[in-house]
């Protein structure tokens, strides 16, 4: 079956239309800078127009139309047909994702416009954590406070830490429910995931995607306290929250957001580069060494995303000096480049340590489909 898979941002509109068994793309593009002065579409409407009139041309018949939602709260814990009643729902998670929320609900409202005849499926980024226990995803707040305000542990990279934990129990050709595997998805966001038998048992983000492992351009986790303290000497929440989401993380220790750039400024000798990446690989440390006592140890761990799948430095880094804690790599293997599922640990080593490229758009095709299959 084919899906019309759509990711639709503030200001931009990713589509593909997927096979949902092959996971081929029959069509794929990107509408930019919408709403923006000069540009091809006003607003997500018009955008949509011109993603269904690419898909007509390009002869693609999607059956189901799929949509990337970010924020699903706690009433959304697996992809859902979208309803009016399901679209008050995601409006209803709008305070949890100001940014993120609004653009999924624009795409879905043009969606069901351009496309009224076919069912239309959310899947959420914090669906698959919906099985962590209330000892990973409280925080240690006032009650009160954290229930007004719905400040839990939601977690994030949900899609794709359910897809690659599958198919590293199917490359170990065991069932899911039958393994134990860190997921650790280090693109441009970059968060951890235990996964138990299937399911999602902590992971590294929270209530938004800021929490947890360094990233391009944010922090990660910091002492909490350092938003209060820069408000008190008169920063607005504003400032704070772009200091932490938007020039934090690789790029406010180092320069710059790209991990390629990062090893090419450290290896023409720039400390701050190379401190930027050190600091990078010890936080994922810091949260695997974590996972696997969550885990008492694990099966497998798997390196996705664009540095987890293309970055030889950083899981070199990551995974040094654990043989005590059953990983051990094989720096040939670690080293090869490649575009496949690939097993990078030494044949001794009790964790097998994968690469596994992720494919978002496939699992959210996937999904839909077997949502809307009856
Ligand atoms: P996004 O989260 O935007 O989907 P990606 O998964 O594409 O991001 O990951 C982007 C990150 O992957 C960037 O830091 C980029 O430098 C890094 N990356 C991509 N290719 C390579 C490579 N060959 N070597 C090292 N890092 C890479």
């Amino acid at each position: 079956m084919q899906v019309l898979v759509v990711n639709a941002g503030s200001s931009s509109l990713k589509y593909a239309v997927v096979d949902a068994g092959s996971g081929q793309r029959l069509i794929s593009g990107l509408v930019e800078r919408i709403g923006e002065e000069g540009a091809a579409a006003g607003d997500h409407r018009s955008a949509f127009a011109f993603v269904r009139a690419a898909v007509q041309e390009s002869g693609a018949q999607p059956r189901v139309v799929g949509h990337r939602v970010v924020h699903g709260g706690e009433r959304f814990t697996a992809p859902t047909v979208i309803t009016d009643d399901v679209v008050a729902g995601i409006a209803d998670c709008i305070p949890l994702a100001p940014l993120h929320n609004p653009a999924a609900l624009a795409g879905i409202a043009a969606a069901r416009e351009e496309y009224p005849d076919l069912p239309q499926v959310a899947v959420f980024d914090t669906a698959f954590h919906a099985t962590m226990p209330p000892d990973a995803y409280t925080y240690a707040l006032d009650r009160d406070v954290a229930q007004r305000y719905r400040l839990r542990r939601y977690g994030f990279h949900g899609t794709s830490h359910r897809y690659v934990s599958r198919k590293a129990a199917d490359l170990l050709g065991a069932s899911p429910v039958a393994v134990d595997v860190i997921s650790l998805h280090l693109g441009n966001g970059a968060s951890a995931c235990a996964v138990r038998g299937g399911r999602s048992v902590d992971t590294s983000m929270g209530v938004t995607p800021l929490a947890g492992l360094v990233m391009g351009t944010r922090s990660g986790d910091i002492d909490p306290a350092i938003p209060v303290l820069l408000q008190q000497d008169g920063w607005s929440a504003f400032e704070v929250d772009t200091l932490l989401n938007r020039s934090s993380g690789l790029l406010g220790i180092g320069g710059a957001n790209d991990m390629r750039e990062i090893h090419q400024r450290a290896a023409a000798g720039d400390g701050s580069a190379d401190l930027a990446r050190r600091v990078f690989a010890h936080r994922i440390r810091h949260y695997l060494g974590a996972y696997l006592a969550v885990l008492g140890g694990a099966d497998a761990i798997v390196f996705t995303a664009g540095i987890g799948e293309h970055d030889a430095w950083t899981r070199e880094a990551v995974c040094a000096g654990l043989a005590r804690l059953g990983v051990v790599l094989d720096p040939a293997a670690n080293s090869a480049t490649g575009s496949d599922a690939r097993v990078i640990s030494a044949p001794d080593s009790p964790t097998t340590v994968f690469v596994i490229p992720t494919d978002e758009e496939w699992a959210i095709a996937a999904e839909s489909a077997e949502v809307t299959a009856d």
